[in-house]
């Protein structure tokens, strides 16, 4: 897609993974607890009750802000939001708003043009609303019921200048970012909506649009793909886009005017009086990151051998990174292309995650592949075969054992010759082709004893073997 011409900003909202709200004690884990049971007078908003900052989340978000390369503040505080909306009952919400916690970062991408900085404008932290649940389809559900379990799990905002060119790379920096937190150990991206994004988008010279509340990778870059598209022909066709804000539909893929009056919200802010500043810098150097992704990147190219493609896939998760790191110590080479390049194939393919892989099992097969026990073709079979038994529910078999069942061994030695001779024997014509110089003969006879030992030999081994017999044969008439 041209970028010369798009500007892309984006807001994310990241659900931090501490044990306990942002104002209260209440557990945030109620994943399969029953609606309003993880609740309190402070997460209800209440009369009377006094939000309290869990230490935790400021320590989570300052932790973040460090590894974006952000300025955090002096001197913090809490606004109150005021607006009414069915799943926040006392009508505001706790975030930041004059005073966030941090400014001023940036995140490499590997861009359009090679890498280049995403400039993060600020960070902020704030409460979650409740959440809506229609009985029955949106627009004619009979009622709506409110679960406020949700209501005070801690967010935190990340805003970026407009520094995107294409959806491709609004992609690549969501998922890099996705990465730093997991490094950070204060996100858990299979959490249901633990990501949400909105996205401004408009092109050179035009009116600015606001996509909302995105919620999944995917989405993004097609609601991004589709409101460019939508832009260039409202221009084409002599128009002006209009300034407004859009919804996403993603099982239509489709971006959809919010013509209601009410989605334009009137933000009032006031200071929230029930908390105090914070003076949260003196923490910043006492806060210790992990090795984040680039600099494991490098790491997995030096100690590795790996190349740049390879490392960048491989340090595109933590649970990936970790388990590169486990099954490298068979050959780390083998292992890094049998990671990047089939494994991770094979598990998008069939919709799993990097959890579902028995090391053990990677291993036994790295160790096959490096004995030259067995070719590509058939490592690739056992992958499949071992992945395709954990879709089954089934108890995986080892690699060693599938090639045994499966009579994978590479084929060599006698066999193999005795092979070689016989599709000599059975094809006179490619035969005397290959004589008479026409090279693509020998590609034929490759495939025929290809086809003979079912995949099992390796085929510049074979062809080796079959010039050797071939010269033989001419040198005898
Ligand atoms: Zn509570």
């Amino acid at each position: 897609m041209e970028h010369e011409d798009v500007i892309i900003g984006l807001e994310i909202h990241c659900q931090l993974n501490t044990k306990s709200k942002l104002f209260c004690g209440c557990s945030t884990d109620f994943r399969d607890d029953e609606p309003n049971t993880h609740t309190c007078p402070v997460c209800l908003g209440l009369p009377g009750s006094m939000p309290v900052v869990n230490k935790k989340v400021i320590e989570f978000a300052m932790r973040v802000a460090k590894a974006l390369n952000c300025t955090v503040l002096k001197e913090c505080d809490f606004s109150r939001k005021n607006y009414f909306y069915p799943d926040l009952n006392k009508a505001y919400q706790i975030t930041q708003y004059d005073r966030p916690l941090a400014e001023w970062g940036k995140l490499m991408i590997e861009g359009e043009d090679g890498e280049r900085d995403i400039r993060i404008t600020r960070i902020h932290v704030e409460e979650d609303p409740g959440r809506s649940v229609h009985m029955g389809t949106t627009d004619r559900g009979k009622y709506t019921l409110i679960d406020y379990n949700r209501a005070g799990i801690p967010l935190i905002e990340i805003v970026t200048e407009p520094d995107l060119r294409s959806p491709k790379e609004a992609r690549r920096f969501l998922n890099k970012l996705r990465a730093t937190l997991e490094y950070l150990n204060v996100f858990d991206s299979e959490k249901e909506g633990s990501l949400r994004v909105d996205a401004n988008i408009s092109l050179k010279g035009s009116g600015r649009v606001e996509v909302k509340n995105i919620s999944s990778y995917k989405g993004v870059e097609k609601a991004l793909t589709f409101e460019i598209t939508r832009q260039r022909n409202v221009i084409r066709r002599g128009q002006v886009v209009a300034r407004e804000t859009r919804h996403f539909l993603e099982a239509r893929g489709v971006t959809t005017s919010s013509r209601s009056k009410e989605e334009e919200n009137d933000y009032r802010y006031f200071p929230e009086p029930d908390l105090m500043p914070m003076q949260v810098s003196d923490w910043v150097d006492g806060i210790k990151l992990p090795e984040l992704p680039d600099a494991r990147r490098e790491r997995f190219m030096q100690q590795y051998g790996c190349s740049l493609e390879h490392a960048r896939t491989l340090t595109g998760g933590l649970k990936l990174a970790e388990f590169y790191e486990g099954v490298a110590k068979t050959d780390a080479g083998l292992a890094a292309t049998w990671t990047a390049d089939y494994l991770l194939g094979e598990l998008n393919y069939r919709d799993f995650s990097i959890d579902v892989m028995p090391p053990a099992h990677f291993i036994d097969l790295i160790t096959l592949l490096k004995s030259d026990t067995i070719t590509d073709k058939s490592g690739v079979e056992i992958l499949r075969t071992i992945l395709d038994q954990i879709k089954a529910g089934e108890k995986p078999e080892m690699p060693t054992k599938i090639v045994a069942r499966l009579g994978l061994a590479k084929t060599g030695g006698d066999e193999i010759s005795t092979m070689v001779r016989e599709v000599i024997a059975e094809n006179p014509q490619p035969v005397a082709d290959y004589h008479a110089g026409k090279g693509p003969a020998l590609n034929f006879l490759v495939g025929q004893v290809m086809k003979k030992c079912r995949g099992r030999a390796d085929p510049g081994h074979l062809n080796v073997l079959l010039r050797e017999e071939l010269d033989k044969l001419q040198g005898v008439e």
